[in-house]
């Protein structure tokens, strides 16, 4: 298709959430709009901006900055993404905060020429007030797959958490029986019988303002969990669209586009020349992890004898002085940003250890690499719960209380890195992801 003069191409707003894995999807996003032929605007805060003109360097998108808010509540000066805030209970604060941008945004918005869509966060609520007072159409992105969408719908609705006395007596799914859950499957606001308090008043706040949108927009594929789909379009609203996975909009960073390979890649040819498999090992850019924890983490890891690669923001003294040098044969720690999606793909690496993100289990699920999987908050027990029994690409790790939120002692890690490594259970799992449904849909769209 000819490329139309950039003044008369339709243009697309994206306003992201100001947390890395609410950004990177959109990112990604504004690639394939990008290919379309439409002009893209990207908003943002300043401290937020030099990650997304660092990853859109190489495209045409444009980037306004709005100030962030200050002196908010508990919220420090300076904090601008929910990755910076220094504990998640401050998460409501921070999300209400970003409605004070709403009339510079609007200033802006003013001096864009063809705006045809928005297409900003499910917590950025208050843009759709902005969209409709200039009568664009928006749509809406959350960052989560209509599995979870769906049963966090279903549970309020019909008030499925009052059902059970106790927290891991299962609740009773109406309409989707076949799933099992627990109070203890979900996290704040929606781990009591009856959810109420800030949080919940915030996210009552911004699924309203979602029903009002024109639509939402979801980081999945239909082939990936259809029941869910229909089931939402068919008893809600607003309409949902599956234009994932985001992440295929981008081919993954090839070795002569290093200027120099990082460490980390290095080691990883090194694993793979001598025929090693590797354990990938991340908790994402959110997780808050007990320093007892994270000695159970460091001590299973040990004991499992796997190769591994751990991405992780603890320090040496934090993770245990003496762990890096006793592993350094076949364990390596890093502590900068990665490219993950080069560590799945990575042919040496055959399994993640991952608290089910979305964003990490669909780049799992693209990479072909089963998980192990570890939530650790918001929808990702769900998510853990999708990877396991509806999708099956991955196995749990295994607490000590059995409950699925439980103290994860090192025993029990390294019985279950093994497994997925070296196990019948792993071998399933990584057969159904290399050979299932799932991978066929997406050899299909990476063709
Ligand atoms: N990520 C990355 N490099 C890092 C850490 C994270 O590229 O060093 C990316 C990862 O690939 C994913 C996102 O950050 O796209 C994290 O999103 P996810 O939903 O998995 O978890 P969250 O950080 O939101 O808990
Ligand atoms: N969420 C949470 N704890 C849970 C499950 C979900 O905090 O146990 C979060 C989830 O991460 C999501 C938010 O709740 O970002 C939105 O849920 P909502 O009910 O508003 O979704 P909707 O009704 O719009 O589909």
């Amino acid at each position: 298709m000819a490329a139309s003069p950039r003044s008369s191409r339709p243009h697309i707003v994206l306003f992201p959430f100001m947390s890395k894995g609410h950004t990177i999807p959109l990112l990604h996003l504004a690639r394939l709009l990008l290919h379309r032929n439409t002009t893209v605007t990207i908003f943002t805060t300043l401290a937020n901006k030099p990650f997304i003109s660092d990853s859109l360097s190489d495209t045409d998108a444009s980037i306004v900055e709005l100030p962030f808010p200050q002196n908010i509540d508990a919220v420090p000066a300076g904090v601008e993404s929910t990755d910076k805030l220094p504990s998640m209970s401050l998460f409501v604060p921070f999300a209400n905060a970003t409605k004070l941008m709403q009339p510079n945004f609007e200033r802006s918005l003013e001096i864009l020429p063809n705006v045809i869509c928005i297409i900003s966060d499910g917590f950025l609520g208050w843009t759709q007030q902005s969209a409709a007072e200039f009568g664009i159409p928006r749509l809406v992105f959350y960052g989560w797959n209509n599995y979870s969408q769906t049963i966090c719908r279903s549970i309020v609705v019909y008030s499925l958490l009052s059902g059970p006395e106790l927290d891991d007596e299962p609740i009773v799914m109406t309409n989707f029986p076949w799933i099992k859950l627990t109070r203890n499957d979900f996290d704040e606001p929606f781990n009591s019988r009856e959810p109420k308090g800030t949080h919940m008043d915030f996210i009552i706040e911004q699924a309203i303002t979602t029903s009002k949108s024109y639509g939402q927009v979801v980081n999945s594929f239909y082939e990936l969990e259809p029941l869910y789909v229909e089931y939402w379009n068919r008893a809600w609203e607003p309409k949902v669209w599956c234009i994932g996975p985001f992440c295929l909009a981008e081919s993954v960073k090839s070795d002569p586009q290093y200027h120099q390979k990082p460490t980390w890649l290095q080691w990883l040819d090194k694993q793979l020349a001598q025929g090693s498999s590797v354990l990938y090992v991340a908790f994402g850019s959110q997780a808050e992890i007990s320093s007892q924890q994270l000695r159970e983490i460091v001590v299973g890891l040990e004991a499992s004898k796997v190769n591994f690669l751990w991405v992780t923001r603890k320090s040496e003294s934090e993770l245990d002085d003496g762990f890096e040098e006793r592993v350094k044969e076949r364990g390596l720690v890093v502590r900068e940003w990665v490219d993950q999606r080069a560590i799945l793909g990575h042919e040496s690496v055959r399994g993640f250890l991952s608290h089910c993100g979305w964003n990490s289990v669909l780049e799992s699920v693209c990479a072909k690499v089963p998980i192990l999987a570890w939530p650790m908050m918001a929808e990702q027990h769900l998510n853990a719960q999708m990877v396991v029994e509806e999708i099956k690409v991955g196995l749990r790790v295994e607490t000590s209380n059995g409950l699925v939120k439980g103290f994860v002692k090192s025993e029990g890690l390294e019985k279950m890195v093994r497994e997925l490594m070296e196990g019948e259970t792993g071998k399933e799992a990584r057969v159904s992801i290399m050979q299932g449904l799932v991978c066929n849909f997406v050899n299909a769209l990476a063709a």
